[in-house]
């Protein structure tokens, strides 16, 4: 099924209901295997739903439909020197905005930035009982009723097929540069840059930790864990902001496409898995993340000292045995643990389901009460 119109899409969602036939909600499809296994035969294509509906560059927002490209949102608004600042992984000519806001991608930009949710307005969808849904605004204040643009921000298509949003944009930098701070292993060594960088009079733009697999993949090998900080403002603001950095370690520039580089340099098919706890905990958690990444050949880390955030990436190849993965995985931790991507087997062995109680089912409920919207992508309803 791939409905061109809003009214086709509300017939095709009606029509699943009357059939009770559960839906694999897909866009452009770059991102399918990841999250948990969807119990559905039937692809409800939506990535041809796409354009950008109302431009505002005074008010910096932009409404556009769900099946629209990053790529497309950046080439109209840096027209007017502004940006939508979200870089989730993946090649920004495939990801849509709607997807993006749908898995609550983001990247390292988040650091400064914020996610999905911190720069989405409002939203359409239609909800699995095939009503059009309407929340949050075009506008930047305005907060009335049930937050529904944050409830299906991050909620995988399960409550409802997103058609159209409208984000906040905001200034391009007109200058940025990009330093790479070497830093020893040593988790104290870790914790003093990162109490400096957390220091620091501004925020910058990203600020990413990297191991030296990560480095290697981004090409700008070393032995040792290094951070990444990218600057932007004016001339004057990255002259002052380099000026700071220097009291944090020796730091070198680096191409700032390292920053392109970094969202298409994953290797295709790893299993991923996303460590955190409070940012003051950041080393302990860096140095969890690389007991499982010292247990797999090729695993790779880098992670946000600002969010306390760590990525795992570990490459999975055909030969792999489950189990094995899943002794690498399985290390004690205290923390979160957020399975991306797993071979489909160990969804249910690793993370028997992210759905608990009477809210989660409640929230299921009033949204998609016949269970066809991407059944299964956050486990099973307990
Ligand atoms: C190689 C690669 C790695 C990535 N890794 C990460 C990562 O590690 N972390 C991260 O945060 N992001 C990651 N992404 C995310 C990705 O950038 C965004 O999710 C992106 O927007 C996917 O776009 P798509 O149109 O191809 O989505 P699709 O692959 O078509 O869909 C992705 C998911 O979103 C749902 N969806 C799509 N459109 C809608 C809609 N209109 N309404 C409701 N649900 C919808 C689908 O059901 C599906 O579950 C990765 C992408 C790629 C290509």
């Amino acid at each position: 099924m791939a409905p061109a119109s809003l009214a086709e899409l509300r017939e095709s969602i009606r029509d699943a209901i009357a059939r009770r036939c559960p839906l694999r909600v897909v866009s452009r499809g770059s991102w399918l295997d990841a999250n948990r296994p969807v119990h559905a035969d039937t692809r409800l294509e939506v990535g041809a739903y796409a354009g950008i509906v109302e431009y505002e560059p005074g008010d910096l927002t932009l409404t556009a439909r769900a099946g629209t490209t990053l790529h497309e949102i950046a080439r109209a608004t840096s027209a007017n020197g502004q940006w939508l600042a979200l870089d989730p992984l993946g090649d920004p000519s495939r990801a849509t905005l709607g997807a993006t806001i749908a898995t609550g991608s983001y990247g390292p930009l988040a650091h400064h930035f914020g996610t999905p949710r911190d720069m989405t307005l409002g939203v359409e969808f239609v909800s699995g009982t095939g009503d059009v849904v309407r929340g949050g605004g075009r506008v930047v204040k305005n907060v009335a009723g049930f937050d529904l643009t944050r409830l299906v921000t991050g909620a995988w298509g399960s409550l409802g097929v997103l058609t159209e949003a409208t984000v906040r944009l905001r200034a391009l930098p007109s200058v940025e540069a990009t330093l790479l701070i070497d830093i020893g292993s040593a988790t104290a060594e870790l914790e003093r840059a990162r109490t400096a960088l957390r220091g620091l009079p501004f925020v910058p733009l990203a600020v990413q930790l990297v191991d030296a697999a990560a480095r290697q993949a981004l090409g700008v090998a070393g032995g040792r864990d290094a951070f990444i900080v990218r600057l932007g403002g004016n001339e004057e603001a990255v002259r002052a902001q380099r000026e700071q950095l220097r009291g944090i370690g020796e730091a070198h520039d680096v191409d700032t496409e390292i920053w392109r580089r970094a969202r298409v340099a994953e290797p295709a098919g790893a299993a991923v898995v996303r460590l955190s706890r409070l940012p003051s905990r950041f080393a302990a958690t860096w140095q969890d993340a690389e007991r499982i990444a010292e247990r797999w050949p090729g695993g790779q880390l880098h992670g946000d000292p600002g969010r306390g955030v760590v990525r795992v990436v570990l490459p999975v190849d055909g030969n792999v045995l489950d189990a094995s993965l899943r002794a690498a995985l399985e290390i004690p931790f205290d923390g979160t643990r957020i399975y991306e991507r797993l071979p489909r087997a160990l969804w249910p062995a690793l993370a028997p389901t992210a759905m608990h109680g009477a809210i989660d089912r409640g929230v299921k409920a009033a949204f998609d009460p016949h269970y066809l919207l991407n059944p299964g992508i956050f486990g099973e309803l307990q």
